[in-house]
């Protein structure tokens, strides 16, 4: 077998010599010269396996297990001279129950995200498909860790050195850079597909859309005056945004949303949930889309910074 060899000296002893090999999509990750093949890895002084698989490239967010000399360990594992390494992604093959990491290959029950500066794209499209998307552009780095720590949710980027803080337990690397095929990549590697209720969410921010009752105060006081006298005529049914609110109903946009949604569902591997999606998780197509929200009237909303009333935007497509 072919050995390529990454010599990391440390300072101390003793010398440790260990052969490593990254299964699957982990491969991405390496250059072509690390690629199918055991990496021969020359370091001095303790060290575990988790800082050898990050020193690599790789970071501890997209490891689902980790195998030495063809047992099951966990991240402190404290590397021996002459280990042979598998490092495995969140796979079916690391679904094993003697696998300590085993938990991190299991889907997510009530998956959340916090997208970076870069990912706004990404993070409209998860919160048309209803996931609690969390998105500011004025977080750093620091503050991303923290809220995805804090609130238990996934940090997506496409920054490896962001997602190998220790503060970072949940997070996926994202490798592509069309926004439609990162909406794919999510549902396919994080197995969440069954999680998705599109239309429950504003797409704005993130708040969870009400259904508007076409009468009373509310009504009269508030969203009456922003809906278009004729949309009024033909559509009876409303939802609105209790935290920006914006009214939304369904306009002529809402067969391309319903057209996108399908697409990011068809596209899974088998083409298993190109089915009308409502149908797939929930049987009915009037639960999933209960009353046809989309597309936008901006109303006046406070500024949260200057409390001044200013119109919203117009939102056409997810961005
Ligand atoms: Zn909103």
């Amino acid at each position: 077998m072919e050995h390529g060899v990454w010599r990391m000296e440390h300072n101390g002893s003793p010398h440790c010599g260990v052969e490593i090999f990254f299964n699957g999509e982990l491969e991405d990750l390496l250059p072509e010269t690390g690629k199918e093949k055991y990496i021969t890895v020359e370091s001095r002084g303790k060290r575990s396996v988790k800082d050898l698989v990050q020193s690599m490239g790789v970071p501890h967010t997209e490891v689902g297990g980790i195998r030495v000399n063809d047992a099951w360990v966990e991240f402190s594992y404290l590397l021996r001279d002459g280990d042979r390494v598998d490092v495995f992604p969140i796979s079916p093959r690391a679904k094993t129950a003697d696998n300590p990491l085993l938990h991190r290959c299991e889907p997510f029950k009530n998956p959340g995200f916090v997208c970076d500066v870069h990912l706004w794209k990404l993070a409209r499209r998860l919160r048309l498909l209803g996931f609690d998307t969390r998105f500011n552009p004025g977080w750093d780095d620091a503050d991303l860790a923290d809220i995805s720590q804090k609130e238990r949710l996934i940090l997506l980027t496409r920054d490896r050195g962001l997602l190998m803080r220790n503060k970072v337990t949940r997070g996926l690397l994202i490798r592509k850079t069309d926004p439609e095929k990162q909406v794919e990549e999510v549902l396919r590697r994080l197995e969440i597909d069954k999680n998705v209720r599109p239309f429950t969410r504003c797409l704005v921010c993130n708040g969870i859309l009400e259904p508007a009752a076409l009468e009373g105060e509310f009504f009269e006081k508030k969203l009456k005056a922003h809906i278009p006298p004729g949309v009024l005529e033909w559509c009876k049914e409303y939802h609105f945004c209790p935290s920006c609110e914006k009214v939304f109903w369904k306009g002529s946009h809402y067969e391309k949303l319903i057209g996108l949604v399908e697409k990011y569902l068809g596209e899974l591997e088998g083409g298993r949930q190109c089915q009308p999606p409502c149908v797939r998780f929930v049987g009915n197509w009037h639960c999933l889309f209960p009353t046809f929200i989309l597309f936008i009237q901006p109303l006046p909303v406070l500024n949260p910074s200057t409390g001044n009333r200013e119109a919203g935007r117009t939102l056409r497509n997810p961005g």
